[in-house]
């Protein structure tokens, strides 16, 4: 049992001073604010946040940061980068880019991370001797770096609409949706793994293997990535007559245990449709940034009904809290006006919206019967000097994350990773893992 004070706490209903948390067994048993330290509290600095849910991840795509900026290009030219990558890398490359990655992530307060993992089989499509050896990999990498993972094991049949896979992709594929349930089932969760499904895009499963993934999905965490290219809507338009948003509905894959990642093009009816449902919907600012993927209604969304979350996405940066403050820098560049979502609105996307879509419902809160994860943040940095606590999301960044715990462990202390330099690490599997793709 450890007891954790803070002189400034996020806790469900708003900022609190004078906190004492003590946790049990990975798991907080009391939250009370207005108490003073006692002798043996173990003393957090600055403003202390629930952890942070990264709720969209690629992990190997943190090979490619840095390298992709010479030749200009689409997100299509970007994804011609990323298959070479993902053309060689082997179990043992993948676990240490992986763990690496996981470790930055840690480092910037994720507690959580959704592993949109689609890197499956050995180069052809030849399923390793163990066809779940990659997801182990991530088993391994999550907890090594210490973060929980949910496993978002992704159908990923076709290579585009009524396309076969070719190349690259052939690692990514199953032969159908029951070969995908079927390796899917061979994954035994743990304390710190949670098996959830995806459906890759409506550009790589066949309409009929929809309702079969979501069924089999059912009652666990179902991510999609959803229109984040205009192509995606024109193709789905021209095939089925329908925007993706409305092949998912009428798949049965929409819903509250369903996350669309993305959702960038909608429509109002889209819009509608995903609130409605009360399906969640993850951003991914940077990424959207960096392929020039557009702006997310993010608060209409909101409006609409739906659960907001963000995500890192292919990690061109890792700082959960830029994203979430990019949400609303979004809006405001859409909109020409400020203040379309709170501090708030921010801040539960970060923690409670994302851990939902991890299917944690009592994640991210400081709250007794939550998961212990916390994240301290410096409030005397060059960066966050002088702000107001409440306002934190939106000047804070991952260079002013002091201290992380997960599940009642301190995984970073002083802004350092218990596993030592991750830049380090990050150094050695990204030149390994292009070793390999050369
Ligand atoms: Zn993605």
């Amino acid at each position: 049992m450890t007891t954790y004070w803070a002189a400034q706490a996020w806790l469900p209903d708003g900022l609190a001073s004078d906190v004492r948390l003590t946790e049990s067994c990975g798991r907080f048993v009391d939250v009370t604010p207005g108490r003073s330290p006692e002798p043996g509290d173990h003393r957090l600095p600055g403003v202390v946040l629930p952890g942070f849910a990264n709720a969209h991840s690629h992990a190997f795509h943190r090979a490619l940061r840095g390298r992709t900026h010479a030749d200009g290009g689409t997100f299509w030219t970007w994804r011609e980068q990323m298959y070479a990558l993902a053309a060689t890398l082997t179990p043992d490359a993948y676990l240490d880019l992986a763990r690496a990655t996981y470790a930055e992530m840690v480092l910037a307060g994720v507690t959580a991370v959704g592993e949109f993992h689609y890197l499956h089989h050995a180069p052809g499509g030849v399923p390793y001797d163990d066809p779940n050896v990659m997801a182990e990999a991530l088993r391994t990498a999550a907890r090594d770096a210490g973060l929980r993972i949910t496993l978002l094991d992704t159908a990923y049949l076709t290579g585009g609409i009524d396309a076969p896979l070719q190349g690259a992709q052939l690692r990514f594929g199953d032969a159908d949706a029951d070969a995908w349930a079927a390796r899917v089932a061979a994954i035994r969760p743990d304390e710190t793994l949670t098996v959830g499904a995806a459906i890759h895009s409506v550009r790589a499963v066949p309409l009929d293997d929809l309702p079969r993934i979501a069924a089999h999905a059912s009652g666990r965490p179902l991510h999609v990535h959803l229109s984040e290219q205009r192509l995606e809507n024109a193709q789905a338009l021209a095939t089925f007559g329908v925007t993706p948003t409305r092949v998912l509905v009428d798949a049965g894959a929409l819903g509250p245990a369903t996350t669309a990642v993305h959702a960038v093009h909608l429509t109002e009816e889209d819009i509608a449709t995903l609130g409605s449902t009360r399906t969640g919907v993850c951003l991914c600012p940077s990424t959207e940034q960096d392929l020039g993927d557009g702006l997310a209604p993010g608060a209409a969304l909101s409006a609409a009904g739906a659960r907001l979350s963000v995500g890192s996405d292919q990690h061109v940066r890792t700082d959960l809290l830029a994203e979430a403050a990019s949400v609303e820098l979004h809006e405001r560049i859409a909109g020409e006006t400020r203040g379309v979502l709170t501090p708030a609105d921010l801040v539960a996307a970060l923690t409670t919206g994302g851990h939902s879509s991890l299917g944690d419902r009592t994640g991210g809160r400081l709250a007794a019967g939550a998961p212990a994860d916390l994240v301290a943040i410096r409030m005397d940095t060059p960066r966050t000097a002088g702000a107001d606590p409440a306002q934190l999301v939106l000047v804070a960044g991952s260079a002013d994350v002091d201290t992380v715990v997960t599940d009642g462990v301190v995984r970073v202390e002083g802004g350092r990773h218990v596993l030592g330099d991750v830049g380090a690490m990050l150094g050695t599997a990204i030149r390994a893992a292009w070793e390999e793709a050369r």
